[in-house]
C-alpha cells in the first residue's frame, strides 16, 4: 500500500491533521474550496491541488475528509463530481467531518456498491487536540476497514475508538457534543456567578477543578480569559471550535433524539442558547464565548465577531 493521502477540507481542524501526516512522512495532498486555506496550506509546505481533479489518482491509499456539514460531505463524495466514482477501488475512505448518521449511512452504503471501504471518524479534542495529534477519534464501519485506518488515524489522534457500524462514529459524536455544549454553558453560568459574587473567578476555577463540578471545558477550555493559556478564551475567542458548528452538533443531536423519541430537555434549551448567540452575530466566534451571553453585565472582557474569518 502506498503512502498517498489525499485530504479535502483543510479548515480550524483539517490543515494541523493533513500537516501531522506529512510531518509523519507520508505523502499529503490537500485541497479545499477556499483559497484562504490554500494559502495558508501552502505556508506549511503541503503540496495542494487546484481541483478534485488534480487530487484524486489511481495511486492513492487514502482519502480524508474534514468538512463543515453533512450536505459537504455527500456533494464531495457522491455530488456531480464526486470521489466514489474515481478512486481507486483499494482506497480507503475516511470522514472525519462531524455529520448526520443518515448521510453517513448514505455514502457508506453507496462505498459499499463500489466495493469501496469507508469509515466514518469524526473527532473530539478542538483545534489544540488536532495540532498536538492527541485527538479522541470514533469510527464507524467494518472491523477490518477500522484496522487498515488505524495506523493513520494515530498520526491525528491519541484514542481511537470503534464505535460501531457506519454511522456510529457520527453517533459517538453526536451524544458526545451534546454533553459538551451543555458543559460549556453550565461552567460560564457557575464563572459567572463566581464573579456577581465576588469571588475571585481564578481561585473558583481551580476549586472546580479539583472538586465534584469539574468538567471538559472547566479543566481544559475554560469559557473567560485568564485561566488557561492557549485557549481561545485567551486568543480574543478566535475559533477554536465555532459557535455555528456547536449549534449544528446540536441541531444534529435534537433531530436524532426526536426521531428515537430520547427525553434532551438540556439538549434542546443548549440549541436555543447557541442559536440566539448566532443570531446575534457570533456565529464565527468559538463557542466558549457563550460565556459572554451568559455574563455580560457582569464581566464584559473583548470579544469580536471574527468577521474576517468568513470566506
Ligand atoms: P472549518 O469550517 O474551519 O473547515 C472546513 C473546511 O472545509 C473549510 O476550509 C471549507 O472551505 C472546506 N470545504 C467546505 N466544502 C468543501 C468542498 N466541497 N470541498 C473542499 N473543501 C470544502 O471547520 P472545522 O472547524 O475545521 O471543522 C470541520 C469538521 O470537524 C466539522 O464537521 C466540525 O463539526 C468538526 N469538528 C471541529 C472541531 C473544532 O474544534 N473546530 C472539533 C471537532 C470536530
Amino acid at each position: 500500500m502506498s503512502d498517498k493521502i489525499a485530504f479535502i477540507g483543510i479548515g480550524n481542524m483539517g490543515l494541523p491533521m493533513a500537516k501531522n501526516l506529512m510531518d509523519a512522512g507520508k505523502k499529503v495532498k490537500v485541497f479545499d474550496v477556499s483559497s484562504l486555506m490554500i494559502d495558508k496550506a501552502k505556508n506549511e509546505n503541503l503540496e495542494v491541488a487546484e481541483n478534485i481533479d488534480s487530487l484524486i489518482n489511481q495511486d492513492l491509499s487514502f482519502v480524508i475528509t474534514m468538512l463543515p456539514e453533512g450536505k459537504n460531505s455527500e456533494e464531495v463524495y457522491l455530488g456531480e463530481n464526486g470521489i466514489i466514482k474515481k478512486v481507486p477501488k483499494n482506497c480507503l475512505l475516511i470522514d472525519c467531518s462531524t455529520i448526520d448518521i443518515e448521510t453517513s449511512i448514505k455514502i457508506g452504503k453507496k462505498a459499499r456498491e463500489e466495493k469501496i471501504k469507508m469509515i466514518d471518524a469524526p473527532v473530539s479534542g478542538g483545534v489544540m487536540g488536532a495540532i498536538k495529534a492527541t485527538l479522541n477519534i470514533m469510527v464507524g464501519g467494518t472491523k477490518e476497514a477500522f484496522d487498515i485506518a488505524l495506523p493513520i488515524l494515530k498520526l491525528m489522534g491519541k484514542n481511537i475508538f470503534h464505535a460501531g457500524e457506519t454511522g456510529c462514529g457520527n453517533g459517538a459524536k453526536i451524544c458526545n457534543n451534546m454533553s459538551l455544549g451543555i458543559t460549556m454553558i453550565a461552567a460560564s453560568e457557575s464563572l459567572m456567578l463566581a464573579k456577581r459574587l465576588n469571588i475571585d473567578v481564578k481561585k473558583v476555577h481551580e476549586i472546580m477543578k479539583s472538586a465534584s463540578g469539574n468538567s471538559w471545558p472547566i479543566s481544559v477550555y475554560p469559557p473567560v480569559p485568564g485561566l488557561i493559556e492557549g485557549t481561545p478564551s485567551n486568543n480574543n475567542y478566535r475559533p477554536g471550535f465555532s459557535t455555528a458548528m456547536m449549534t449544528k452538533d446540536l441541531k444534529l443531536a435534537n433531530q436524532i433524539s426526536k426521531s428515537v423519541k430520547a427525553k434532551t430537555p438540556l439538549g434542546e434549551k443548549a440549541l436555543t442558547i447557541y442559536n440566539d448567540f448566532c443570531e446575534k452575530g457570533y456565529s464565527n466566534t468559538d463557542f466558549s464565548a457563550i460565556s459572554k451571553l451568559i455574563g455580560d453585565e457582569v464581566w464584559n472582557y473583548s470579544i469580536d465577531k471574527n468577521e474576517e474569518e468568513d470566506n
